[in-house]
């Protein structure tokens, strides 16, 4: 606390950022990145990029790289905006779309969530209410129905894992557009469930979808992420940038994720291979007695048999592996860990089955 806070900084409850740690060695299965490295074609358009263009600014519309993702999501140009990691774009979209103050009706998000939306709301002064996911970790999405300031969900949500069809979405979606509600789902992982909504963007004029190149694009250092949602949607979130900062994205990054978007057969492989990965060690977990929701996305949700969750992650930590826990209701006994390599995984499953068997 600094007397030269003024009221919102005072009022702001920041994030804290899965662990980057300095130190060598660990197996890092804490941010959900890619084991895999990013496409070759990638790695070549930002190394291109990275010349004597840098003394200029780069293109504020990033008029390329939307075209890119355009032509693969099957939308108009209009239809998409970039910004410096998804987490920018849901950061602006809560400045859009949600309104704040005492007597505004309230953002709804599930109990159980990726923790920056309450972070967000604080700092646009949102009001906000957690819906309790069901006992299977599931949303229940009749429980957003009811009036509210917006709707905000993971799909497939985070941590659990856990996935709603495309077809409840839309059926969502065309509730709350009928009061004029925006429904944000963060599809940050949906690469990894095999369906996503995008076809649904060209119907819908109240959903937004925000999506990142830091997961299944293996691009989380060079901080892009997009939306899709129809161009009344998209001009709020540029009038929202253009009033903080016209240049979010860079001109390295705008070209190597417009590389990384078109090399859609290398990224069809990867994710091939991270979801053959999540579903041996998910098998291999349940056999061992582990408690786990199955999971459509690059990470597992999982609880040791007796051990509590802050030890679990202790215990993985003394032998070298990075996991993530959260000491929050109902998810303190459980370990969030990222899908890695055959070989990372191999390692986490042996710490696993020799602790459940000492715990046995
Ligand atoms: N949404 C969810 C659900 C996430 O887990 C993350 C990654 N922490 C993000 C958004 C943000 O990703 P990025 O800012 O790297 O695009």
């Amino acid at each position: 606390m600094s007397v030269y806070w003024n009221s919102r900084v005072r009022a702001a409850v920041p994030y804290t950022p899965g662990e980057q740690p300095k130190e060598g060695g660990l197996i890092k299965l804490n941010t959900n990145e890619n084991p895999y490295p990013p496409s070759p074609a990638a790695l070549e358009a930002a190394r291109a990029a990275a010349d004597d263009r840098l003394r200029l600014y780069p293109d504020p519309s990033c008029a390329a790289l939307r075209d890119a993702i355009a032509s693969v999501c099957a939308v108009n140009r209009a239809e998409v905006f970039a910004g410096n990691g998804s987490d920018e774009i849901l950061a602006f979209a809560f400045a859009a779309f949600f309104e704040s103050g005492d007597g505004a009706p309230p953002v709804l998000f599930p109990d159980v969530t990726y923790s920056f939306y309450p972070v967000y709301a604080a700092l646009w002064n949102v009001p906000f209410r957690e819906v309790p996911l069901d006992g299977e970790w599931c949303l229940r999405l009749e429980d957003y129905e009811e009036p509210s300031g917006g709707v905000v969900f993971p799909n497939p949500n985070a941590p659990t894992g856990r996935a709603v069809s495309v077809g409840a979405v839309a059926a969502l979606a065309e509730r709350l557009a009928r009061r004029n509600t925006v429904l944000i789902v963060d599809e940050a992982y949906a690469a990894f469930a095999g369906e996503d909504c995008a076809r649904l963007v060209r119907e819908m004029p109240n959903l937004l979808l925000v999506r990142t190149f830091s997961k299944a694009h293996s691009l989380a250092g060079m901080r892009v992420g997009y939306a899709l949602g129809s161009a009344g949607l998209i001009g709020a979130l540029e009038r929202i940038r253009d009033s903080v900062n016209s240049y979010t994205v860079d001109a390295v990054a705008q070209a190597a994720a417009r590389a990384a978007i078109l090399d859609q057969d290398y990224y069809r492989r990867i994710t091939e291979a991270v979801v053959k990965t999540r579903e041996r060690a998910a098998a291999e977990l349940a056999a061992k007695g582990f408690v786990m929701p199955p999971s459509r996305a690059n990470f597992l949700f999982l609880k040791h048999p007796s051990l509590g969750g802050a030890a679990f992650y202790a215990a993985l930590r003394e032998k070298g592996i990075l996991t993530r826990h959260f000491q929050k209701p109902r998810i303190d006994g459980f370990i969030r860990v990222s899908v890695g390599s055959d070989a990372e995984m191999d390692r986490f499953l042996a710490c696993c089955a020799a602790l459940a068997g000492s715990a046995r």
